[in-house]
């Protein structure tokens, strides 16, 4: 079930009075539904168009937006999203006198933390689900992921490569890689997830977490 977060507040502030969300240009969005999957508020969602071919963005639920974030736009590759200024939460800041609010709330963020039982151990992750998003085929990625698990008591199983548009990918739109990693060793891949994740930034590509989030 979606959430819906209108009526939710922000440290005392009704959400609805903070002008806070993406707004889409449809012009330059080309609909490959990266900002889709990276929100993990459910801001958006795809419509597809009277063509019957081509599918777009829409901020359908803006009131669920972080105030402050704004990753979607961040990673949009044509930036087709843009935000309010910054000035618009200060001013939201300011003139609710949030900071008190905020100092109860951190007071019980401590207390919380502190009557917390000390985490579980650990269990061995030995097949862990992986996402990664961006531009492939320049990078040779492929190549690199076998030299990767050649060196490593590792594999990857059922890789899938996602093109979300044949044209957005021609206009350079980012495609989608998943696969699961799995240990060859019954050894814990945790370890290796952290190698994994340096050799996808240094290929300028995006890992995206299980929740979707960039
Ligand atoms: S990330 Fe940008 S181009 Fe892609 S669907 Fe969202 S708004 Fe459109
Ligand atoms: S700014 Fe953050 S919370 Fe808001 S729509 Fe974009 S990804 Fe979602």
């Amino acid at each position: 079930m979606v959430k819906d977060l209108s009526q939710s507040k922000w440290h005392g502030v009704p959400r609805q009075e903070i002008p806070w969300f993406p707004t889409v240009n449809a012009e330059a969005c080309i609909g490959c539904e990266l900002c889709f999957v990276t929100c993990g508020r459910e801001v958006y969602e795809i419509e597809q168009q009277a063509d019957g071919r081509h599918v777009k963005a829409v901020a359908e639920r803006p009131y669920n937006c972080m105030v402050g974030c704004s990753t979607c736009s961040m990673v949009c590759p044509t930036q087709a999203i843009s935000f309010p200024g910054r000035d618009v939460v200060w001013e939201i800041e300011k003139r609710y006198k949030i900071f008190g609010t905020v100092r109860k709330e951190a007071a019980a963020k401590r207390g919380k933390d502190a009557s917390e039982p000390a985490p579980a151990e650990p269990t061995a992750v030995t097949r862990l689900p992986v996402k990664i998003a961006g531009l492939f085929g320049e990078k040779r990625f492929l190549v690199k992921l076998e030299e990767f698990i050649a060196e490593r008591p590792c594999d990857v199983e059922e890789l899938q490569l996602t093109v979300p548009t044949l044209k957005g990918l021609y206009q350079g739109a980012p495609a989608y890689m998943t696969f699961r990693l799995t240990s060859t060793e019954q050894a814990d891949v945790t370890g290796m997830v952290e190698e994994l994740k340096a050799l996808v930034a240094a290929n300028d590509l995006v890992w995206v977490d299980e929740q979707g989030k960039l």
